[in-house]
């Protein structure tokens, strides 16, 4: 393959624009975007989206900003990518990563869910009323309406706040002398960790923007957090404790500090 432009919308398109060309440098790699900055739908500073710019730029990938692009398949197999400045590239593959994924919550009633098929909760992560039984339904992750940008670490303490208040619940029905309070989700910021190529990029308000390659060692390790995720979600026998943990970033900051039980 010689040349992958990667139509892109958000931070997949820029993390796979950058992984395929750390990986494969000697292809190249155009991320073709209609807006004239990248992770424009992002509720992200300028700054972070102007470094998010120039990491790729570093990373050795072409960026084709404020362009549409319109795709046709040429008898040779190959790709075109005619840009709406009329520039015309010519690509092995095309990956399209405009498509914004959608909660599959289509056998709720529609009274329980947003414009964009969220689930509408509580900070107890219960239904919000309106809906038949609502306080013994629960709901956590992407498919939730909440705050900030949706996260693993966010869906995982979703998760694990979800289990404390259905075993308090449960308790509370069993025995009336119970009257276990549930836990409460705060609400989030805007946080970000973006793999690009060697390097990444992290943000969050309290501690501002961070970048480099040893923030990548830190961050996601030599496998994108692959192998951090499966100990912190106990899906592996190698302990955290057998691994040398980073001198600057713990697994929390990656993932989630654990939620106390409410019962
Ligand atoms: C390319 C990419 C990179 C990302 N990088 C990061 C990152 O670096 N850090 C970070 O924190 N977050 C990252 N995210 C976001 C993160 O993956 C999500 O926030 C997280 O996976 C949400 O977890 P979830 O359990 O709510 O949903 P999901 O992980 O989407 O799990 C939902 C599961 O439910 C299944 N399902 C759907 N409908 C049904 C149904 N009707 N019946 C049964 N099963 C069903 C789906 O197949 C899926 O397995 C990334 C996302 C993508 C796409």
């Amino acid at each position: 393959v010689n040349n992958v432009p990667n139509i892109i919308k958000g931070a997949v398109g820029v993390e796979f624009a950058a992984e395929i060309k750390n990986y494969y440098p000697g292809i190249s790699v155009t991320l073709v975007h209609s807006r004239s900055e990248v992770l424009s739908n992002e509720p992200l500073p300028t700054e972070v989206k102007e470094k998010a710019k120039s990491l790729l730029e570093e990373e050795g990938v072409d960026l084709a900003l404020g362009n549409r692009a319109s795709v046709f398949e040429l008898p040779d197999g190959k790709q075109e990518v005619r840009l709406a400045d009329g520039t015309i590239l010519i690509a092995d593959a095309v990956l399209d990563a405009t498509t914004k994924g959608t909660a599959t919550t289509g056998f709720l009633p529609t009274k329980c869910l947003n414009e964009e098929k969220e689930i509408k909760i509580t900070s107890n992560l219960q239904f919000q009323s309106g809906t038949p039984n609502a306080e013994s339904h629960f709901a956590v992750g992407d498919v939730v309406e909440w705050s900030g940008i949706k996260r693993a670490g966010g869906a995982m303490v979703m998760g694990q706040l979800a289990a404390s208040n259905i075993y308090a619940s449960i308790l509370n029905s069993e025995d009336t002398t119970n009257n276990f309070t549930l836990a409460e989700l705060p609400s989030y910021d805007n946080v970000i960790g973006l793999a690009v190529g060697k390097q990444c990029l992290t943000y969050d308000k309290t501690n501002g923007m961070k970048f480099g390659e040893q923030l990548m060692k830190d961050y996601f390790q030599d496998d994108l957090g692959w192998a951090a995720n499966l100990r912190y979600l106990r899906l592996t026998d190698v302990k955290n404790e057998d691994v040398k943990k980073p001198a600057t970033v713990q697994l929390t900051e990656v993932a989630s500090e654990a939620v106390p039980a409410a019962a």
